[in-house]
């Protein structure tokens, strides 16, 4: 059972809707006229990206990319690897990337120089969760559901090898969950 897993729920499902509206209505404010392209990051930003969008009350279009982690949480090389592109061009439109997680800054790093390279009018991210206390890279998400403590987390689209992304709320995987599987 998933369940069986779970410390601790970190963020409901009410929580998690309320900023997620706020969150919302700034982007909305705040690319009033402009050529919005939502660009999701798969998969663990599914969730996230399915709520935002409706709460974002301007025409958008809508985009995803999907890259490889660069290894275990411990590793640092900073290499990620693109397994699906996008379909669209962004050349002089607005961009949004929509993140799960912001830890050590290096995949949020790539992608922005990635995206950069392809000359947008200009490039943001909205990320649900930021972990500071891991930061290796000064960056930032422009827009930021929560800040949350050093734990590792699952569910509302946030996976653990693939299980638990359909949890409705953010929660604290139990340590014992992992720490096992790594032995192995
Ligand atoms: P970064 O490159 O910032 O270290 O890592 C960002 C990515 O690592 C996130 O998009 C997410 O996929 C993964 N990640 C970071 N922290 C967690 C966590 O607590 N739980 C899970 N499941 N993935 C995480």
């Amino acid at each position: 059972m998933e369940m069986d897993s779970i410390q601790e729920i970190l963020l409901t499902e009410s929580q998690i809707a309320a900023r997620v509206q706020q969150l919302g209505k700034e982007i909305s404010r705040d690319y009033q006229g402009k050529d919005l392209v939502l660009v999701g990051i798969l998969k663990g930003a599914i969730c996230f990206f399915s709520d935002l969008m409706r709460q974002v009350k301007i025409p958008v279009n809508i985009d995803f990319m999907a890259v490889s982690s660069y290894g275990s949480a411990s590793q640092t090389s900073g290499v990620v690897k693109i397994l699906k592109d996008l379909d669209m061009a962004i050349e002089g439109r607005h961009v949004l990337i929509v993140e799960d997680i912001v830890d050590t800054g290096l995949t949020l790093n790539y992608l922005k120089t990635n995206l950069l390279s392809r000359n947008p009018a200009s490039l943001k991210v909205v990320a649900l969760l930021d972990k500071p206390d891991r930061r290796l890279i000064d960056i930032h998400a422009d827009y930021l559901g929560f800040s949350i403590p050093d734990h590792f987390v699952v569910g509302y689209g946030i996976d653990y090898a693939e299980q638990y992304r359909s949890l409705p709320f953010v929660a604290i995987l139990d340590p014992a969950a992992y720490q096992s599987e790594v032995k192995e």
